[in-house]
């Protein structure tokens, strides 16, 4: 049936199609850098590194923007509290949230683009709706004018009266309408600020965003991704932004939001640690841990992380962790290197692994379900406990094979969810120079065919038997019929 994704703007879940053939261009909003990110910061990154990870194991060249806010009123609030200058705050916390991703083994986007750096290409975006009417400047600020724009509220599903009254709440003397939401501000004294045809200023939030994704991936692109609180009015306003400059439509071909982490506040300061920055968390827990948390429930779905939510995704990644771990320790000790004929438990398992590995991906293409794709995990961990437990692994001489059969798959789908990094390396050595080792000799095939043609011979199934002979002939097997039986080699 191939990839479904749920897609915020229609509602419903769509056969995925990228814009190119075997490409997908992808934008995740990432951090404005003030602070130190928590668990719930950290769920959106590591739900999309699993969606770029599971759309490479698919076959496409996935290219993955996230940006860095670096000018933001947060950022000069925290530069004042600390005494330090906004660009100081900025790249401090930018390279905290470098080495949390990197911590949480989440692999590096392909381009992390800064938005104090792409401020020309905001401009030139501001003054392209300013001279199609949609814009316009107010003492140094420059204003969207959200009522032009007929098809505002489409992504969020925001009827005018509920905008409204958002826009009454947020409402300043320089707005025309209380609904309309800055492009670009001006600057303070004392603040960072850039030359503009409006005055020094910086541009405004929603506006960085729009410009990032169009210039690295432009218009139509494929997956814009982030947390379901930036549905409104961040990505409604990019939509704005961005269909009015290009008269395109659509901005982006599929919405994803991730659901919240319900920090259950009461319940976690009775705890001892109250953790939730990341770099606290990874003192404590194995980062996969922290993984294995948000593989756990669908990624819409909210968490709730309560003090004892990471100890059960410990114990449920352990589970996994010690099978392969285990097998791995068992193959280690087994120096047979025959490949002999397998047993019916063990062809009922290969069975099982096939179907293991179909259902895998059924889940996963049937919107990134890792809930469901887990659950098919712990089958495989407890089929092959099971089948250690009887000892079938080294009563039968096929067990090993079998059983190495399974690690190789179990990790193959941890690494598809980015689990067991890098840690599995050498299971993954010890299972490929296994498969080596038990790849069935030229010799034994061989062999194999001259039994099918004695078997029709003897029915005077000449045809057959004279096809086999010659077809061998041609790949250089030399085949002698004496009194004794058959003779060959390779000539
Ligand atoms: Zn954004």
């Amino acid at each position: 049936m191939g990839l479904v994704v749920y897609n915020t703007m229609s509602r419903r879940k769509e056969p995925f199609q990228p814009r190119d053939e075997g490409k997908v261009s992808m934008y995740v909003c990432g951090p404005t850098v003030y602070n130190y990110i928590h668990i719930g910061n950290a769920r959106a990154y590591l739900v999309f590194d699993i969606v770029r990870r599971y759309l490479a194991f698919k076959g496409y060249e996935v290219e993955y923007v996230q940006n860095f806010t670096d000018i933001d009123d947060k950022i000069i609030n925290r530069a004042d509290q600390e005494g330090k200058t906004p660009a100081e705050v900025a790249s401090l916390y930018e390279e905290a949230f470098l080495e949390d991703m990197e911590s949480l083994n989440i692999r590096p986007p392909t381009i992390m683009p800064r938005a104090t750096e792409t401020i020309p290409d905001m401009i030139e975006i501001i003054e392209g709706l300013v001279s199609k009417g949609y814009a316009y400047a107010s003492e140094g600020d420059v204003y969207f004018s959200v009522a032009k724009f007929k098809d505002y509220g489409k992504l969020s599903g925001r009827s005018p009266d509920e905008l409204n009254e958002v826009g009454r709440v947020e409402a300043s003397g320089l707005k025309r309408n209380p609904m309309d939401f800055a492009l670009w501000k001006a600057s303070k004294p004392g603040e960072p600020s850039w030359d503009s045809p409006w005055g020094p200023g910086r541009p405004a939030w929603h506006i960085e965003c729009s410009a990032m994704s169009l210039k690295y991936l432009g218009m139509g692109f494929d997956i814009h991704g982030g947390g379901q609180d930036l549905i409104f009015p961040h990505h409604e306003n990019e939509i704005a932004q961005s269909e009015v400059f290009t008269g395109e439509r659509p901005f982006v071909r599929y919405w994803m939001h991730n659901g919240f982490v319900n920090i259950m506040e009461e319940k976690m300061s009775k705890s001892l640690g109250n953790i939730i920055l990341i770099r606290d968390i990874i003192t404590r827990y194995p980062p996969d841990v922290v993984r294995m948390l948000v593989l756990q429930t669908h990624y819409r779905t909210s968490i709730d992380f309560g003090p004892d939510a990471l100890d059960e995704s410990q114990r449920a990644y352990e589970r996994i962790e010690n099978c392969v771990f285990g097998l791995e320790g068992l193959l280690a000790n087994i120096t047979s290197k025959v490949a002999p004929v397998r047993t019916e438990r063990e062809i009922a398992l290969i069975d099982f692994f096939f179907d293991a590995e179909r259902r895998f991906e059924e889940a996963m293409d049937d919107d990134f379900n890792t809930a469901r794709a887990i659950g098919v995990i712990f089958e495989l961990v407890k089929e092959l406990n099971t089948f250690v437990d009887e000892q079938q692994i080294l009563q039968s001489p096929g067990g090993p094979i079998v059983a190495n059969q399974g690690m190789d798959l179990l990790l193959k789908l941890c690494r598809i969810l980015g689990l067991l990094e890098p840690a599995a390396a050498e299971c993954e050595e010890t299972a490929a120079e296994w498969e080596e080792d038990h790849i069935p000799s030229p010799d034994v095939l061989i062999d194999l065919l001259l039994e099918v043609r004695t078997l029709a011979r003897s029915k005077g199934e000449w045809q057959t038997a004279d096809l086999i002979r010659s077809r061998l002939h041609d790949l250089g097997v030399r085949i002698d019929d004496l009194r004794e039986g058959v003779r060959w080699k390779f000539t």
